[in-house]
């Protein structure tokens, strides 16, 4: 963490790579206004996600993310 900068430093745009197991798709998290939270949707079911930052938050730049909308099946079922 003290030599190793985030690759997205250089355009300086930071965001999070995330996984989305549920929907076995992957996305992108930005820093919200406050940046208090990188924030972003899972393409396919529009799963909200925040992660914090911060130094208790995360360095990490690359997520897993379990979407749970298809086990909730509140959106429509699948026929
Ligand atoms: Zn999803």
């Amino acid at each position: 963490m003290d030599s190793s900068q985030p690759i997205a430093s250089k355009t300086g745009k930071k965001f999070l790579g995330i996984h989305f197991l549920g929907c076995n798709t992957y996305g992108r998290l930005y820093p919200n206004k406050e940046k208090s939270h990188y924030v972003g949707r899972c393409p396919r079911c529009g799963l909200t996600l925040k992660v914090k930052i911060g130094a208790h938050g995360t360095d990490e730049r690359f997520f897993r993310s379990t979407c749970l909308m298809n086990r909730i099946g509140s959106v429509s079922p699948k026929y």
